[in-house]
């Protein structure tokens, strides 16, 4: 019998519906929650380490193992996705993962998640050249707006974010995807949307991708964009933006849902039930019963927002004690 089956999961999480790469796989490769910003729409919570040091903040050989000893499993997913607790650019292995991914487990849908503060740094833009597809954040492209929505280390600058991404596309061979996040009365302006305009005319990325908050936020007062507001401002932006649509789900995770496999999954991420029945294809009566014993140990807690009960978990020293995501999947 395989023991591993039953082993939880320390660095991988999922599958998980994504809106944009189908069922994804995750693999988290920093503890939470370094990053070199601390937005205020983060739905890790606030930034404990707020750092530009690039580091070796985990080691990078048990992430291989336990990547490995999925796909042996036989998993099924449509896209490894590379992302972090925080920016997983800081690791710096991470060109050694990309590399492990690609060349050894032969993986054919790489994608990474970054906020691209560090694409200026051409051993960065190295060790991301392998990925297929980039996710790389930019919420503004004026720096008092870029200050104000992503609350970056003191050194980082937009205007260099934005040489990097340039850069960035001028040599890389997968697609580029642009995501752009917009809070209410924060960096929704219209000289905030002009300047995202000159910028995305300058980075020619694949596509631009609208989002607004639609998780529990770091900061409460973090608001959404109406529908109708995106929607205008995608008519500004022009013709390869778009807003970012409900995910589909093809194929469900593992065969058997344990708790352990639930619990990986809502560390990154905090769901409600509907979204949880969707991603186990569990029924609603199992899921509550399964929930409900995560509740009695104290491992799950539950958080209202606008009138949906999200749940996370809470019974790890490295975790918040508040919703967490893997986000901007
Ligand atoms: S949203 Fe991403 S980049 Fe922003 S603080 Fe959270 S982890 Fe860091």
């Amino acid at each position: 019998m395989d023991s591993s089956k039953n082993k939880p999961l320390t660095y991988c999480f999922g599958p998980v519906p994504s809106r944009r790469l189908g069922l994804s796989l995750g693999v988290d490769i920093l503890p939470h929650k370094v990053c070199n910003l601390d937005c205020i729409y983060c739905e890790l919570g606030p930034t404990l380490q707020k750092t530009c040091k690039k580091d070796r903040y985990r080691p990078i050989e048990p992430i291989q193992e336990e990547l490995e000893g999925l796909l042996k499993r036989g998993i099924h997913f449509d896209t490894l996705t590379i992302t972090a607790s925080g920016e997983p650019t800081l690791h710096e292995d991470l060109g050694r993962l990309v590399s492990f991914a690609k060349d050894v487990l032969k993986i054919g849908r790489l994608a990474l998640l970054t906020n691209a503060t560090l694409l200026s740094d051409p051993d960065v833009r190295n060790a991301v050249a392998q990925t297929d597809i980039l996710l790389p954040s930019l919420d503004a492209a004026r720096e008092t707006s870029f200050r104000r929505v992503n609350r970056p280390c003191q050194e980082l600058s937009i205007q260099r974010i934005i040489q990097g991404l340039h850069d960035l596309q001028l040599e890389y061979k997968g697609s580029m995807w642009l995501e752009v996040l917009l809070v209410k009365g924060i960096n929704d302006a219209p000289e905030d949307i002009d300047a995202l305009k000159q910028a995305v005319n300058f980075i020619q990325p694949a596509k631009v991708q609208l989002n607004t908050v639609n998780r529990p936020p770091a900061v409460e007062w973090a608001k959404p964009l109406f529908l109708q507001e995106l929607q205008a401002i995608q008519g500004a932006l022009g013709g390869n933006t778009e807003i970012i649509a409900d995910f589909r789900i093809k194929e469900r995770g593992p065969a058997v849902w344990t708790a352990g496999d639930i619990s990986a999954m809502l560390t990154r991420r905090p769901m409600d039930i509907h979204a949880l029945m969707s991603v186990t294809q569990l029924d609603s009566k199992t899921l509550k019963d399964m929930l409900q014993d995560m509740e009695d140990t104290g491992m799950l807690q539950r958080r209202i927002l606008e009138g949906k009960t999200f749940y996370f978990i809470s019974n790890s020293a490295e975790l918040p004690r508040r919703p967490v995501d893997a986000s901007q999947q």
